[in-house]
């Protein structure tokens, strides 16, 4: 049984520089398309979810920092920005999604900013810019996304003041950001989504600071756990959702731990147990893993664990999967 810190469901009142509309409706979509292959996003209106990243803080080779894009109509609107968002999404644009090619790289997400999920952003800054991109960054995140944004132009300024001054093209606006502190709610609509956070609960950070993600887009909807341990508020922005991307560690692998381990773990993360009971309250009808802590386990075995409880549709996701 998992538990819920009604702490956790409180909004905070203060609103810092956000973009607030009303809020969207709240249902699942209805008829929509099962699991995609990879294919061209200008191919037709679906919108893909594209996993840039589904790695932690372990530097796995195989697997980049967390970052999911959810693609429409050839724009990519990313969820995180671990290490090497860049240059996985220029590998992703390789394989015809154009909407992923560097100077089309202009907003992002941050469900929270531990380190794991915001290596890449100066990359995402800089390297589209450099890249001839020529607008600013739209950063969206909770409190204190703002000081991270400015502290790291703060330590590129001999880099861009460089790039100025020499003989590189005129570019005066594509290196700038623009940094928006949310709070739970819809955050963002343009005419081909609209993106609503949510608070999650993990590890010590305090309430509003850890986010997830609930995205409607061309009549799908798409969930974006961030880090949480389980947390009803993934179960009520899910229900029925479309695709339910989801992080998870293997529980058998969590027993193996260290008790000063386990007791960080179940505090900021989610079992493949919770998740398969979860997963269960939420329906969606694919459930896709990242940000997938092993702890010494196969990928097969996290797959077998969740599963005991899941009966549903369920993959377990790997760098440049289309969905
Ligand atoms: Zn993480
Ligand atoms: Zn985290």
């Amino acid at each position: 049984m998992w538990r819920e810190s009604s702490r956790f469901l409180r909004r905070p009142t203060t609103v810092t520089g956000a973009v607030l509309v009303g809020l969207a409706c709240a249902g699942a979509s209805a008829g929509a398309d099962p699991p995609l292959a990879p294919a061209p996003d200008s191919a037709g209106p679906t919108a893909r979810v594209v996993l840039l990243g589904t790695g932690n803080p372990n530097p796995d080779p195989e697997r980049s920092g967390p970052a999911v894009a959810v693609v429409v109509s050839g724009k990519a609107y990313l969820f995180d920005c671990g290490t090497g968002v860049v240059r996985r999404a220029a590998a992703a644009a390789g394989r015809g999604i154009a909407g992923l090619e560097a100077p089309n790289l202009g907003i992002v997400f941050l469900t929270h900013l531990h380190s794991d999920h915001t290596l890449g952003l100066a990359d995402l800054i800089l390297t589209p810019w450099v890249m001839e991109r020529r607008t600013p960054l739209e950063v969206y995140g909770p409190p204190g996304t703002r000081a991270l944004t400015d502290h790291l132009l703060e330590a590129y300024a001999d880099d861009i003041r460089i790039r100025l001054g020499g003989l590189e093209p005129d570019r005066h606006e594509g290196y700038r950001v623009r940094a928006h502190e949310i709070v739970p709610g819809v955050v963002y609509r343009d005419s081909h989504l609209v993106v609503k956070a949510f608070a999650v609960a993990h590890a010590n950070y305090e309430p509003g600071r850890a986010l997830g993600y609930r995205v409607e887009a061309r009549g799908r909807v798409i969930v974006i756990s961030g880090d949480t341990r389980p947390t009803a508020a993934v179960v009520e922005s899910c229900v029925g959702c479309d695709v339910l991307v989801h992080e998870v560690y293997s529980a058998a692998g969590f027993r193996g731990r260290s008790p000063a381990w386990q007791r960080y773990h179940a505090d900021a993360h989610t079992s493949a147990d919770e998740l398969a009971e979860l997963a269960t309250r939420a329906r969606p009808r694919l459930l896709v893993l990242y940000h997938q802590l092993f702890m010494g386990r196969s990928e097969e075995d996290l797959l077998r664990e969740v599963r005991r409880g899941w009966s549903g549709a369920v993959v377990s996701g790997r760098d440049l999967d289309v969905y």
